[in-house]
């Protein structure tokens, strides 16, 4: 490692150790709120505000059952059994909540009736919430999911509604032990749940937004303990609740937008490095494709007998070289060569003998042509031989070297002798005049004219004057 990874790494670890720190002192920012009430507001300093009360607990109670709907759809698409929990935890907090809110005016006469719903919906969240926690990891197939579970639990949550609304009409005892209890276990499993995650290393970006809106959930709670209803402290309790309700809201809304998952939403740095591995790999795969594809353009080149241009490739090169010629104004030869008799060849040697000499012709004429020149298998046993910067004269010469080299090299095939000739038809190109194809039909037309003369001979275009 050079010193400049080293200071790099290192500044790094203490940006990382900063956004911990942030983290953790946004979670505990309340415990600020919570002190600053406790010791400098008086405690009968009261906001009485029934309307208001109502208003902020019928929206808590909206958000809550929305949320309920998300999770419930995060659960089935995803199948992770602490969905199921976290559904529970936000249907039964609708179901046990509710009623602190519509109850509110009962708080001058029966002031149980107003009060004990509120810690009670804060037990059944905690407890929901904690046992989501300790299924961290759990699945099952989503089409295995049901809502049998929900049912039961509604009816749970309905049931310990009825049972608070009767203990608060029917009791003369005084309850607020059993609060302070109650705010205290809530306490306790909500930190619960954070500790888990700490403990299991549960990491990411919802578990994150999650421990904080725990530690939130937690702070609530302490301050619910500390207040009276009505006074500052109990209003503040409200917010701080608000705010954890309303950031896992965040969370819970953003999995079901992406992914549907708690486990693997993903956060802004994960992303990054995501984007930068799937770049990297489709990269390679566009390298890969390349290559592929540059292999296929030579396949569908090249003739797969002899390893020679094929008519299309020779056909497109020819093309550059006239515009080569047409730039430069330099000579452009262009023999068309054809197998004397080669039907006999299949016919007595058989057909692989045939492939054979196609094959030999192709090494013979190699050793004459220049690198420049372009050979090409245009037929069955038909080849053409491109010769640039070349004029007439020495394209003849050419020409009949390799009729006389392929004459002289017999090929030998399972010891058999099998003697060949060619015949030629030798066209120079026309300058503005000629097309590809229609010099390749004058040297095709000087071929038969080889073969009409009787083979084994080259036919050379005469211009005028030449005579005969
Ligand atoms: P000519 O002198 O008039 O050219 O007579 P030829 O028998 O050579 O007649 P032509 O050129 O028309 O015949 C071509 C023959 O070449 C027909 C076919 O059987 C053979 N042939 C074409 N392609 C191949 C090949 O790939 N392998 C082999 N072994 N034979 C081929
Ligand atoms: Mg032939
Ligand atoms: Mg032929």
């Amino acid at each position: 490692m050079n010193q400049d990874q080293i200071k790099h790494n290192a500044v790094k670890l203490v940006a990382s150790g900063y956004i911990r720190l942030l983290l953790t002192t946004l979670a505990l920012l309340p415990i600020l709120l919570i002190l600053y009430i406790d010791s400098e507001i008086a405690p009968d300093d009261v906001f009485i505000a029934h309307t208001f009360h109502v208003i902020a607990i019928t929206m808590a109670v909206l958000v809550s059952a929305f949320l309920s709907y998300i999770t419930w759809r995060c659960y089935v698409a995803t199948g992770e059994v602490l969905l199921k929990w976290l559904v529970f935890g936000f249907w039964g907090f609708t179901i046990v909540y509710a009623p602190h809110g519509f109850l509110t005016h009962h708080g001058a006469d029966n002031v149980w009736l107003f009060v004990l719903f509120g810690p009670a919906s804060r037990l059944v969240l905690s407890f929901c919430f904690l046992v989501a926690m300790l299924k961290f990891g759990e699945m099952i197939k989503p089409e295995q999911t049901t809502s049998k579970g929900l049912w039961v639990a509604t009816a749970i949550f309905v049931v310990i509604s009825v049972a608070i609304y009767w203990v608060a009409k029917s009791t003369s005892l005084d309850l607020n032990w059993w609060l302070l209890l109650a705010e205290y276990v809530s306490l306790s499993m909500f930190i619960g749940s954070v500790l888990w995650m700490l403990v299991q290393r549960i990491r990411g970006y919802i578990p994150l937004l999650y421990s904080i809106a725990m530690v939130w959930f937690a702070l609530s709670c302490w301050s619910f303990s500390i207040a009276t209803v009505w006074d500052h402290q109990w209003w503040l309790a409200h917010i701080i609740f608000a705010a954890g309700f309303l950031l896992l809201s965040y969370g819970v809304v953003q999995a079901f937008l992406t992914t549907g998952s708690f486990k693997t939403i993903y956060s802004q740095s994960d992303l990054f490095k995501q984007i930068i591995q799937e770049k990297k790999k489709t990269e390679r795969a566009l390298q890969e494709l390349q290559q592929v594809n540059q292999k296929l353009e030579q396949l569908a080149a090249t003739d797969s007998l002899t390893g020679i241009a094929n008519r299309r490739e020779f056909m497109n090169r020819a093309e550059e070289e006239i515009s080569r010629a047409n730039r430069n104004g330099t000579d452009l030869s262009m023999m068309v060569i054809d197998f004397d008799q080669f039907k006999n060849v299949n016919d007595e040697y058989g057909h692989q003998a045939g492939d054979k000499v196609l094959k030999e012709f192709v090494r013979l004429s190699k050793e004459i042509m220049r690198p420049s020149d372009l050979l090409g298998r245009i037929g069955g046993e038909e080849f053409a031989l491109l010769l640039p910067e070349t004029e007439l004269s020495s394209s003849i010469k050419v020409a009949e070297r390799l009729r006389e080299y392929i004459e002289d090299s017999p090929v030998t095939y399972n010891n058999q002798t099998i003697n060949l000739t060619i015949s030629i038809g030798l066209a120079q190109y026309q300058p503005k005049v000629d097309t590809v194809k229609k010099w390749l039909h004058r040297a095709d037309q000087l071929l038969y004219q080889a073969k009409d003369k009787g083979r084994n001979r080259v036919e050379v275009e005469r211009s005028e004057g030449d005579g005969e």
